[in-house]
């Protein structure tokens, strides 16, 4: 064995999952790597923070994804089990609802919520049944409101689709290009989104042992490569094509570097180095979530939780609120937790500005929930990126856009759900690496 052969080293720029996903990969595949994380701990969005309960019980948020969208062969399904991860059922659910109309309809997510939903004609009800017969199409520029509209119906589109986007991007379904979601292509490839779902199985929501920031903690733990607390400041290419990344009274040089940084901040670190990188980047618009905890006194039949998404702009900037089940572990016992959503494209009414607004527009839609014990604001500025239409066109001029042995990864290059960007960093793992 050659001993002295060079073993390529690669410095990872941010320790949120892309960055800690990359950072796998890549040492797996025999690289050196090193990751900087800005923040104290790593996970990004994706961690779980201590939240104690009113007389100090442990107690925990999430500040990104409360559960995991797991497909039974994906990407996600075979990274939680490299990682000896064992994630467990949600259980059955408790309510799900549509607010629209000044009131709260059953979820469209069922069959039977489907064809109760409301302001629907029995025309359009009965064009949403014939999806499975609509043929796929390869538009790389559909929005997500034509997809739906195509597949299901202008009526659904129209009705029901606002709040399903709304409630889970934060902006509006014209705005969106289907490449934000690979796996609706996959569905519509494979036969529409009822036979593609039964062909591909299911997704179904998981949670980890300690929270989604178990995810990021046990990558970060395996690879024992990630500094905490080192803000990278600048970057500069070396003679030889190598790289120096400088932090505050750090430097370091590597063959190649990765950045797995959010938008804003991975234009203005590329901006001397690739001034047309940073230009496309630039153009990348992000969303600024408002999001709140609050603990509550439990209500009878919320004790699976419950689910509200809310038609914008109906909710004056209230997208929705869902809560945990009632045993769930990071949540406090005898107390009903629950995360509410505002912002992102929508504009917030000024009375929504603070928790009393907030919880006044949730009261009009969940009258049974009592006054909060407990309220902590976690904003999200940057929460997003927003993925428009023609999104792949500019992911691929930014790609080639890049001086050799500079990498981009994240949300706003494979999508912003964790199967998305677990399921992009796998395939860019699998193509010629630094
Ligand atoms: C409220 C909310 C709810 C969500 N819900 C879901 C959901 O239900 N399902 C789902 O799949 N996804 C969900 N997401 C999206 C998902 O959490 C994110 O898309 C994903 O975590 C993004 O990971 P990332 O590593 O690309 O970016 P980030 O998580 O933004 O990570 C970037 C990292 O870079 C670090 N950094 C920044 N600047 C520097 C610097 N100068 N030097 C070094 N490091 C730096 C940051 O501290 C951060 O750790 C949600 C997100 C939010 C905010």
């Amino acid at each position: 064995m050659d001993t002295t052969a060079h073993r390529a080293r690669v410095i990872v720029l941010g320790g949120g999952i892309s960055g800690l996903l990359a950072a796998w990969h890549l040492q797996r595949r025999g690289r050196e790597v090193e990751v900087w994380e800005a923040a104290s701990a790593v996970g990004g969005w994706a961690q779980t923070l201590a939240w104690p309960g009113p007389q100090g019980e442990p107690g925990w948020l999430e500040r990104g994804p409360q559960g995991l969208r797991v497909a039974r062969e994906g990407a996600l399904a075979r990274l939680l089990l490299e990682l000896d991860l064992e994630p467990y059922p949600t259980g059955p659910k408790g309510p799900r609802w549509l607010g629209k109309d000044g009131r709260r309809h059953p979820g469209p997510a069922t069959f039977g919520g489907l064809l109760r939903a409301p302001g629907l004609s029995l025309g359009e009800k009965l064009r949403m049944l014939a999806e499975p017969l609509i043929p796929a199409r390869t538009d790389p520029d559909e929005t997500l409101h034509a997809f739906f509209a195509r597949r299901l119906g202008a009526g659904f589109a129209r009705e029901l689709l606002p709040a399903l986007v709304g409630g889970v991007l934060a902006a509006p379904p014209e705005r969106l290009g289907l490449d934000a979601f690979p796996r609706l292509r996959q569905l519509d490839a494979h036969g529409g989104l009822l036979l593609g779902g039964l062909r591909l199985g299911a997704e179904r929501t998981r949670l980890l042992p300690g929270g989604t920031g178990t995810l990021a903690r046990s990558l970060a733990e395996r690879l024992g490569c990630v500094r905490t607390g080192t803000p990278v400041q600048t970057l500069e290419v070396l003679p030889g094509g190598r790289w120096r990344v400088r932090g505050e009274g750090l430097a370091s040089e590597a063959d190649a570097v990765v950045v797995a940084l959010p938008s804003r901040q991975a234009a203005s670190l590329l901006a001397p180095v690739s001034q047309e990188a940073a230009r496309l980047l630039e153009g990348i618009p992000s969303l600024d979530l408002r999001v709140w905890h609050s603990r509550h006194a439990p209500v009878p039949g919320w004790e699976r939780g419950f689910g509200l998404l809310v038609h914008p702009p109906e909710g004056r900037g209230l997208l929705g609120a869902v809560a945990f089940a009632e045993d769930d572990p990071r949540g406090v016992p005898g107390l009903l937790q629950v995360r509410t959503y505002l912002g992102g494209t929508y504009p917030v009414a000024p009375e929504l500005d603070g928790w009393p607004g907030v919880f006044g527009e949730l009261r009009r839609w969940l009258p049974e929930l009592p006054e909060a014990i407990q309220v902590r604001e976690e904003a999200c500025p940057g929460a997003f990126p927003l993925l428009e239409p023609g999104h792949g066109g500019r992911v691929a001029r930014l790609v080639q856009a890049l001086p050799p042995g500079l990498h981009w990864v994240g949300a706003a290059r494979f999508g912003p759900g964790l199967p998305e960007l677990t399921e992009g960093l796998e395939a860019w793992a699998g193509a010629p690496l630094p």
